[in-house]
């Protein structure tokens, strides 16, 4: 369960990014994150990861109280969390398998489970064959898939996603959509945020939208 608690969040010499925000995804949930450009949904998905902190209101994640988690104790919160980019961000100048290799090998899982766990883990975005490509390579669509493998493969609790598809054309925000609620279907609790409004509309998810840093009201629909 993922649960904002009238959290404030303020940049230093900035008014409020996101106000008194209350929401709550039930565990194995998936949800959109929807608003304009400026209205707070990377500074939200930044709050969960701890990458910034929570300037007022309590931010509790699968019974962890993240508003007060202690420094020493954020990598090890920030492992059971799955992160994809609008970028991807993967490393240019190392293969595919590398990308993917490195949550785990900061883990310290051994090589030979990381062997396995990797492959297993872009077969399931349809990549067991770019093992070794280098992400040059490979079209944009297939980088953001590695970039899904490299978030999934340590089996995370929760997947964030900052506007995975805002550079792919509708097909592939089709495929990479899809993608995320197999996940979710699967257990893992899904957060995505996307200003695609077609791909909202057709996947009938429930929506937090954010204006201003404020929810507007989030529709619930059913999946
Ligand atoms: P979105 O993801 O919805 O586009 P963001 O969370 O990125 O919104 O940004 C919300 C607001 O906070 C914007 O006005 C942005 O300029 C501001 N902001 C984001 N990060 C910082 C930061 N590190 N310092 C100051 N202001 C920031
Ligand atoms: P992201 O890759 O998460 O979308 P951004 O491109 O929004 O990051 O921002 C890049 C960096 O600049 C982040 O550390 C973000 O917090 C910071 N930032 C974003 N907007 C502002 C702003 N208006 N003022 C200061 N820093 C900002």
């Amino acid at each position: 369960m993922i649960e904002f608690i009238n959290v404030t969040k303020h940049y230093p010499g900035r008014h409020h990014v996101l106000r008194e925000l209350n929401l709550k995804l039930p565990t194995g949930q998936m949800a959109l994150l929807t608003g304009p450009s400026g209205a707070g949904k990377s500074t939200l998905l930044k709050l969960l990861l701890r990458l910034e902190d929570v300037s007022h209101g309590t931010l509790m994640v699968n019974g962890v109280d993240v508003s007060t988690l202690k420094k020493r104790h954020i990598p090890a919160y920030r492992r059971r969390i799955g992160v994809v980019f609008q970028d991807h961000k993967l490393l240019m100048d190392r293969d595919v398998f590398s990308n993917v290799a490195l949550t785990l090998q900061v883990s310290g899982v051994n090589a030979k489970q990381i062997q396995s766990r990797v492959r297993a883990a872009l077969e399931k975005v349809g990549l067991g064959n770019r093992i070794h490509n280098m992400p040059a390579t490979l079209s944009g669509g297939e980088q953001q898939r590695v970039g899904i493998a490299r978030a999934i493969v340590h089996t995370p609790e929760i997947l964030l996603a900052d506007e995975p598809t805002g550079n792919l054309d509708g097909s592939l925000s089709t495929e990479i959509l899809d993608m995320f609620r197999d996940f979710h279907q699967h257990g893992t609790t899904v957060l995505v945020a996307t200003h695609d409004q077609a791909q909202v509309e057709r996947l009938g998810l429930p929506v937090f939208h954010l204006e201003q840093g404020m929810l507007q009201n989030s529709q619930e629909k059913s999946a």
